[in-house]
């Protein structure tokens, strides 16, 4: 008889297929290749698992390609993906197109330019040549690298203070890892995001170092694979998807900003690429080191607990100070409503006449996010999502933030017909509007989700900042991510508050973080650095804990907070997201669907909340429904509830369900 392959395939099915090899590559098929194979009446990408010696089906049929040779997936990362399967409720297959995408496939007849265009300089290196670790540093790398000799997982919190040199940390345990013999994987957030810390990795780890990232097409990042698969390279940085890199020699996971959302990923599977490391470091014998200024809660926790063990850089390299942090409470200006407080300005100017930089962050684009009828008041929505739509002067137009649904700006109110138009609430273009018209001379750039949708176009605003062609940067949460730039001396908060009335029960854990990010930026260089952050409510422990810059104090605060209201890092939660252009179908789906959980549940401690009308009620013409557990569920439980919600489904055609184990967006 033939040679048999289980296959596990990329659909929503608990099982895996047998199947028997042609003879001519019977012998030369390893467990993680991908293979085609007919599946009904189509021809599916599937992925090898096991080796059936017998089988006792009566046909059998023939797979018809072997894709990879050697496999792009090593047994330990297929081994993960069912790990991945059972928690974050998906299919085998489904895990597995994560790990390694069907489309990624060597491109015929062109040459291997691995990360060519990454390679191009930008002058964004400038400001960080290669540095001994002061003692602080020391100590964390003795600690990981004993870890790495001795071999075997451990997880480590390394909690560094902004411009603590945590990259320089990275740099050297990586270098640990080679030193032994061992591969490395360094994870960050999203490379455009943050080209200097790229261009850091890159210049320091040369040869050895693989980049993914999310502009490379499918064939590209194959070649990156390949050569971590044969052992051209050592170590590869990327986002998310870089945690499935298939080393077989694995050392050493870096999680930098391991409190980034960005880490969960936001469709099938919904996984975390933390918890994926973590237990990737555990399969593999391998530490894992998650690196952070403001830890998320869950890892502070599992530090606090002995979980992951503790490392901590209290100082900024050479005893830098931390920027002085001044709290402005706009309810004392003259106009609570103002762009800027009199205070920020006159702190703009002084910089403007010394020639030092600054950052001006507003956490939303647009230049107005809603137009109201001055006589009914009514707003300008969406007609396909429930939220208002934001006024954008590029274009004179209005734009939905969710569906990217665009209109001019209506002539009259469309429900009264009055022709007075307000606009209020404050974006990044009115900032940068504002400010051009203060500040005649300064030059100033907007980075943010609008000014940065074509390709390099990030890199290109933060080089020009780099080389001191801008004063003034003003952005969204994108100007707070990880960047160094010693000419920053002054950085303004506007709105530090918009974010805390989202109803998320994190949002006070992500203005906290974007604050202490942000005003981490300021003074890195030789001259110390000011912090204004504007406010209506300066008294919030988000914002005056964040002002203190005191990471301790805000745990405790937010942990006891947490722990009584039940949410995580103390319990667990699962969210499940109906979706349907029928409301009464979709209403009467998400009733069935939660009395049927509570009843398998309820007396398990595990609680089952709602449905309840999502907090975006409406997106893209669809209709929005949640239910929300908690309490931990075993993985037979997640495939029950996963059957649960394929019978509604079933019985209930045009409602879509998003299963979320530890959702991260709760909106
Ligand atoms: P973090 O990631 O902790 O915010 P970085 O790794 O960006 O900090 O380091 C901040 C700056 O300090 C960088 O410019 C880096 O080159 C520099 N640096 C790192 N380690 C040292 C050191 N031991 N001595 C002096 N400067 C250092
Ligand atoms: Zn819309």
């Amino acid at each position: 008889m033939s040679r048999l392959i289980q296959v596990a395939v990329p659909l929503p099915l608990q099982d895996s297929f047998t199947y028997s090899v042609p003879d001519d590559w019977a012998e030369r098929v390893g467990l993680g290749a991908r293979v085609r194979v007919p599946f009904g009446r189509r021809k599916l990408i599937g992925y090898v698992v096991g080796f059936p010696e017998t089988t006792s089906l009566e046909t059998v049929r023939e797979a018809e390609e072997l894709h990879d040779e050697p496999p792009l997936l090593t047994p330990k990362l297929v081994e993960l993906a069912q790990w991945i399967a059972s928690y974050y409720a998906c299919s085998w297959g489904e895990a597995l197109r994560a790990a390694l995408p069907s489309g990624a496939r060597r491109q015929r007849g062109k040459p291997r330019g691995r990360n060519a265009e990454m390679a191009t300089g930008t002058g964004l290196l400038e400001a960080a040549p290669p540095h001994a670790l002061n003692r602080w540093q020391s100590a964390v790398l003795t600690s990981v690298q004993a870890r790495i000799e001795a071999g075997g997982y451990e997880a480590f919190l390394l909690h560094g203070v902004t411009g603590s040199g945590k990259t320089e940390v990275y740099i050297h345990a990586v270098r640990a890892a080679l030193a032994r013999g061992r591969a490395a994987v360094l994870l960050i957030p999203e490379i455009a995001l943050t080209p200097q810390a790229a261009d850091r990795f890159r210049a320091r780890l040369g040869a050895e170092l693989g980049i993914l990232h999310s502009g490379m097409t499918l064939a590209e990042r194959h070649d990156v694979l390949v050569a971590a698969a044969n052992g051209e390279i050592q170590v590869v940085l990327g986002a998310r998807s870089a945690v499935f890199a298939p080393f077989r020699n694995l050392g050493l996971i870096v999680v930098d900003e391991e409190q980034e959302p960005s880490y969960k990923q936001n469709e099938k599977p919904r996984y975390h690429a933390r918890s994926v490391a973590l237990m990737r470091g555990s399969l593999e014998g391998a530490a894992v080191l998650l690196g952070s200024a403001t830890p998320s809660l869950e890892s502070y926790n599992n530090a606090s607990s002995g979980k992951h063990a503790l490392l901590q850089i209290p100082e900024r390299v050479d005893e830098r100070p931390l920027a002085r942090v001044h709290v402005v409470d706009m309810r004392e200006e003259e106009d609570r409503n103002a762009v800027f407080s009199q205070r920020l300005l006159d702190a703009l100017a002084v910089r403007l006449e010394r020639r030092e930089q600054s950052i001006l962050l507003l956490n939303r684009r647009g230049h107005s996010n809603y137009v109201q009828c001055c006589g009914c008041g009514e707003l300008v929505r969406c007609p396909f999502c429930d939220i208002s739509l934001t006024y954008h002067s590029v274009g004179h137009a209005l734009r939905c933030h969710y569906c990217d649904h665009g209109r001019p700006v209506p002539k009259e109110c469309p429900g009264c017909g009055n022709p007075c138009q307000v606009f209020r609430g404050l974006g990044t273009q009115r900032v940068e509007q504002d400010l051009g018209g203060l500040f005649p001379a300064a030059r100033i750039r907007r980075m943010d989700l609008d000014t940065t949708s074509r390709r390099g176009a990030h890199r290109e605003i933060l080089a020009a900042f780099a080389a001191r062609e801008v004063d003034i940067l003003v952005g969204t949460q994108m100007v707070a991510k990880g960047h160094d730039f010693p000419g920053v001396t002054l950085v303004g908060v506007i709105q530090a508050d918009a974010g805390l009335s989202l109803p998320d029960f994190r949002a006070a854990e992500r203005t906290f973080q974007l604050l202490t990010q942000v005003a981490g930026r300021a003074g890195r260089g030789e001259q110390p650095g000011d912090v204004y952050i504007q406010t209506l409510c300066p008294d919030h422990y988000a914002i005056a804990r964040a002002a203190a810059q005191d990471y301790g104090a805000f745990f405790e605060r937010e942990a006891e907070l947490r722990r009584s209201l039940a949410y995580p890092p103390f319990a667990r939660l699962l969210g499940i997201t109906g979706m349907a252009a029928n409301r009464p179908r979709l209403s009467q789906t998400m009733q069935r669907l939660a009395g049927r959980l509570r009843g398998s549940w309820s007396q398990q401690g595990v609680k089952v909340l709602g449905p309840a009308v999502s907090p975006i009620p409406r997106i893209r013409g669809r209709f929005r429904e949640q239910i929300l557990l908690k309490g931990g569920l075993a993985p037979e439980a997640k495939r029950a509830l996963l059957e649960a919600v394929a019978d509604c489904g079933r019985a209930a055609p045009g409602v879509d369900f998003q299963v979320d184990v530890d959702p991260v967006n709760m909106l």
